[in-house]
């Protein structure tokens, strides 16, 4: 019998958690794995978040409980069958009605638009968010479409399945919730935060292996530390990553004609 999504890891329930992840996958005890340490641990005791695992397997209807098929087409590999996604997404993904909007629908695959830091802070507002995790070579298309899920790829990269992306996605979120990173500033100055990436940091010894830490940093001069801190993430933006600088050229060219 299928069961409803179980809070399996929601270790203390007080209050009504501020953001839920509801995760189906075939292999639940991946979670919450690393992100029931440190910060994002943390918080997922005291309640701030709930994660919710949804065993694929549990929806299949053979005696085998067999989840996938060969692909239409040929080739290698399988494909998760649309009949037992489904009836998997039914039992734990609100869809849209009158009153709300649907709750997100993510689906990963590197056919998807690349995750960034904007689309995190979105789903960080988001009260709910269904994350399906592919295995073999994916999900059959239609019940993406059928559902309208959401495609995202967490880089130019292939993982042997979705559950590594589910947990890169929710250790982006959970840490922006209020009351998970200490000090809020810190979130602010981050990479990609405004554009651009991070200046590089440091700390004692003041002189480590014969390398000494750029004098402006020592100067307690706080404008000086500022402007330092601006070039260094400008000049690292400019040549890690042009596509960020030119988005962040084009911005500030706009601002300064309006
Ligand atoms: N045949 C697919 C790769 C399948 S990898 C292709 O060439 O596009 C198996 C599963 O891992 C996928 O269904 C997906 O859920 C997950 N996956 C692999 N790489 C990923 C990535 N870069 N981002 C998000 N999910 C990924």
């Amino acid at each position: 019998m299928p069961q409803a999504p179980e809070a399996l890891v929601t270790r203390a329930a007080k209050a009504e958690p501020r953001w839920t992840a509801v995760v189906l996958t075939l292999f639940p005890e991946m979670f919450p794995g690393p992100l029931g340490q440190s910060l994002a641990g943390r918080a997922l005791d005291d309640g701030i978040w709930a994660l919710e695992t949804v065993d694929i397997r549990d929806y299949a209807s053979n005696k085998h409980r067999t989840v996938d098929d060969a692909p239409f087409g040929g080739g290698a590999g399988m494909v998760m069958r649309p009949d037992v996604v489904d009836a998997a997404l039914r039992a734990c993904h609100r869809p849209s009605d009158t009153a709300d909007a649907a709750e997100p629908l993510i689906y990963f695959t590197p056919r998807g638009r690349l995750l960034d830091q904007r689309r995190v802070e979105e789903l960080a507002a988001e009260r709910r968010v269904v994350m399906l995790c592919g295995r073999f070579e994916g999900v059959d298309q239609r019940v993406l479409d059928a559902h309208g899920a959401e495609e995202i790829s967490i880089g130019d990269v292939v993982l042997s399945g979705g559950e590594p992306a589910a947990l890169v996605l929710m250790d982006a979120v959970v840490r922006l919730l209020p009351g998970v990173v200490g000090r809020e500033e810190s979130l602010e100055e981050e990479s990609f935060a405004r554009g651009l990436l991070e200046y590089p940091h440091f700390t004692r010894p003041q002189t480590w292996d014969g390398r000494a830490v750029p004098e402006e940093l020592l100067s307690g001069h706080h404008e000086r530390i500022r402007a330092w801190r601006q070039r260094q993430s400008e000049e690292a933006t400019r040549q890690r990553r042009p596509d960020l600088w030119a988005r962040y050229v084009a911005a500030k060219a706009d601002e300064e004609s309006s």
